[in-house]
């Protein structure tokens, strides 16, 4: 072992847990005391005050600055108690994660040289100007206005970090286009909410307003923080850019059914703690399948919150990782030969009234009302196949999405036998016979007893990007270091704007003198019928499933600067106009940043390996060549030359496959330089993300298995890198 990994193994191998304390006993005591939920603004705020708010978060109306003002005031005394002197707009720019500016409270109580106070008004509250030109806008702001703004979004509750209040915003242009990942999501989950209740409101007049809800479950590896500083790949691009697999990794599945080890142990408990301050309700944790994996995932709550407490909850794991002298890896594929991450999205929708709307009813009332649910899903899920699959794509999605152990890269929907029987059913059935109108003139499903069929939830099909699980739709192909915001917003887009179809065409029916019932059977036996290409249940990562995907007419491209293409399209353009979600500008602005993000990532990469293969490998692989050569050398001195030759013989091999290994290195990482110098020319973000894609990033594997296959050759005690048997197995 060379030194530098020696120092680094022994210092990992002799630390010990960190003892952590919760803050009280009982987690009720200090749960979401850091966060300015409704009950604590209760006690800031005036009761009309608190009236007017709560209307106006429910109907996401505008406050007026009056009202502003007194819930700024209210917000700063609650936050100055916990300690805050600061103020932020917490936003979601269209990179990694979120932003913010820091401005202190203090103020000139009348002017310059007056005296100090303490001031956060209703101003600084709804509004803020950060300087935003290095974040990315796709053209937005330098062919329009250069500046944009954050707004408050009342329907996030502000928090305290550290000595900041910070306060959940999104983020637009002066002329009004989103620049950011909250404002698309906003406007999805009110283009979702409306049709949705008006598509309840067949079924039942009450219904006033539907919920998205989500549930995340974040994937995460951990490493051993002395490690990670001895791996610049790691460093800079979060993930390893070579290293031989490990004799043993996961085959074994011992990591996921083992204890967690007690460092980790540790840690997961701190994040627990800190997540509850934030009154994020976490309710799961433990081992993944590769080693140094691992899982955490809180009870679902509304859309837009769940992600704002994912964004919130993965700033804090980086944060307390290092407290334990970890670093915490989101990268969705840190590591070649073992699982990558990813961030499962629990998916379903809910009424005011409480009523799960993919949950199968209690009365056969309500299981007309799934199946409706469950079928425009189906629906919007089949026709914008492509546009779900380019909502999930990155370029470090894509080493993991299709590589045998994660969602495919074909995006397909399962449902489970039973449910499948069902549909089947409805498919050859006439309304006369599969709906029945009971003496209440309510509408039930006939031919099927829904409740009895989910019983036996075990029907599960892990290789299934899209699945369906008892009482919601898991999509699984998220990200780890995604914001849930980009699928989320496209997938209730998609699904409002079906939804939408669907009353359109059940009251066309109607109209012409159908009745209601027959209406909605009729629409919903054609769906099920159009959508059922996007309906399977075997082996998603078979290769038999590609051929049928593509035959079915499933999108099955694999490059994602053409994946992200599906934002574009003249369908996906309808959609997002017509559910009022995002305008034609905004998406082809958001490609721009997402084509240039993609060449920047795989340009990034594309540098450090080719340093690290020149500049750390090689020099390496050539001094053990000449180790041997001088081995072989000094036998050819002392022995006659045709015993030597037998002594040489296994050496001499080693001696030409370095000098292999060497050369095709050199020659490939000399021909990615040139093919990046050819990339880098090119003036559209879209061929030149293209060029990245095609003729860059081949090297990298070419590369990677000559350095990889050196791994195995040199002297253990020359290799320069630690070698993945030390990053991956924390005790
Ligand atoms: P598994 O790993 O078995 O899929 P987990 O318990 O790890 O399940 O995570 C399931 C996630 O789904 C949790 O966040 C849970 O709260 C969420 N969930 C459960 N029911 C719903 C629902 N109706 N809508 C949205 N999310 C849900
Ligand atoms: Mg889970």
């Amino acid at each position: 072992m060379s030194t530098l990994r020696f120092k680094a193994v022994e210092e990992a191998f002799k630390k010990k847990a960190l003892v952590v304390c919760a803050p009280s006993k009982y987690t009720t005591d200090y749960y979401g005391k850091y966060v300015f939920t409704q009950s604590t603004m209760a006690k800031y705020l005036s009761k009309e005050v608190m009236k007017v708010l709560k209307s106006n978060i429910e109907n996401g109306a505008t406050l007026s600055l009056n009202i502003a003002d007194e819930v700024a005031k209210g917000m700063k005394m609650w936050a100055m108690e916990l300690g805050a002197t600061h103020y932020t707009h917490w936003f979601q720019p269209l990179t990694d994660g979120t932003a913010e500016k820091h401005d202190s409270f203090v103020d000139y109580e009348n002017g310059p040289g007056e005296r100090i106070i303490e001031n956060f008004s209703g101003k600084l509250l709804a509004q803020q100007e950060p300087d935003a030109s290095s974040f990315p806008n796709g053209g937005i702001r330098s062919t329009f206005e250069a500046r944009g703004y954050t707004a408050w979004d009342p329907s996030s509750p502000a928090f305290v970090v550290d000595d900041t209040l910070c306060i959940p915003t999104i983020f637009i242009a002066f002329t009004g286009e989103s620049l950011d990942y909250k404002a698309p999501l906003l406007k999805a989950l009110n283009a979702i909410d409306k049709a949705a209740t008006a598509v309840c409101q067949l079924f039942d007049p009450k219904v006033k307003k539907v919920i998205s809800y989500l549930g995340w479950e974040q994937e995460y590896f951990l490493i051993d923080e002395g490690l990670y500083a001895t791996r610049p790949d790691l460093l800079l691009t979060g993930r390893t850019l070579m290293g031989h697999e490990s004799a043993k990794n996961q085959q074994l599945e011992d990591h996921y059914f083992g204890a967690v080890p007690t460092r980790v142990a540790a840690y997961m408990k701190d994040i627990e703690y800190e997540g509850y301050k934030y009154g994020i309700p976490l309710k799961t944790r433990h081992n993944e399948v590769a080693p140094n994996q691992f899982e955490l995932a809180p009870i679902y709550g509304e859309c837009n919150l769940s992600v704002d407490q994912n964004l919130l909850m993965m700033s804090i794991m980086k944060k307390v990782a290092r407290r334990h002298g970890f670093r915490l890896l989101l990268h969705e594929k840190p590591f070649a030969g073992v699982n990558g991450s990813g961030k499962h999205n629990n998916w379903s929708l809910g009424t005011d009234t409480g009523v799960g709307l993919l949950t199968p009813g209690k009365t056969p009332e309500e299981n007309l009302q799934f199946v409706t649910f469950l079928v425009n899903t189906l629906m919007a899920v089949y026709k914008n196949n492509a546009l779900l699959k380019a909502s999930i794509m990155t370029a470090q999605n894509a080493h993991r999405l299709g590589a045998n152990e994660a969602p495919p890269a074909i995006v397909s929907a399962f449902l489970g036998t039973q449910l499948t029987n069902i549909l089947d059913k409805l498919e050859n059935s006439n309304s006369e016979e599969a709906i029945i109108v009971s003496d209440k003139k309510k509408l039930s499903l006939g031919i099927a007893h829904l409740p009895e069929v989910f019983l036996d939830n075990t029907d599960r099909n892990r290789t299934s990007p899209f699945a369906f699980t008892g009482n919601r739709f898991e999509f699984r192909g998220v990200g780890s270091s995604a914001n849930c915001s980009a699928a989320m917003a496209a997938l209730n887009t998609v699904v409002a704007a079906q939804l939408n179809e669907f009353k359109a065409e059940v009251d066309a029916k109607t109209a012409s003198g159908c009745t209601k019932e027959k209406a909605i059977f009729d629409v919903l036996k054609s769906y099920i019928k159009i959508s059922k290409p996007i309906r399977f249940d075997g082996n998603g990562y078979s290769e038999e499933w590609k051929i049928e995907a593509a035959k079915r007419g499933l999108d099955c491209e694999t490059s994602v600067p053409n994946i992200i293409e599906a934002y574009t399209s003249k369908q996906s353009t309808e959609l997002f106009k017509k559910t009022g979600v995002m305008s034609e500008i905004e998406l082809h602005a958001r490609n721009e940043v997402k084509w240039e993000t993609y060449t920047k990532k795989i340009q990034i990469e594309a540098r450090i390996l080719g340093d690290l293969a020149i500049n750390h490998i090689i020099p390496v692989a050539n001094r053990y060549q000449g180790l041997l050569l001088d081995n072989v050398t000094k036998i050819n001195q002392v022995f006659p030359t045709e015993k030597a030759k037998k002594l040489t013989a296994d050496d001499m091999e080693m001696i030409e496959k370095i000098a292999e290994y060497i050369s095709i290195i050199k020659t490939k990482t000399n021909a990615m330089v040139e093919a990046r110098k050819k990339a880098n020319a090119i003036e559209q973000e879209k061929d030149k993300a293209c060029a990245y894609h095609d003729k860059v990033l081949p090297y990298f594997d070419d590369i990677r298995n000559a350095v990889d296959n050196l791994e195995l050759i040199i002297d253990d005690e020359m290799w320069p890198l630690p070698k993945y048997r030390e990053l991956l197995f924390i005790r």
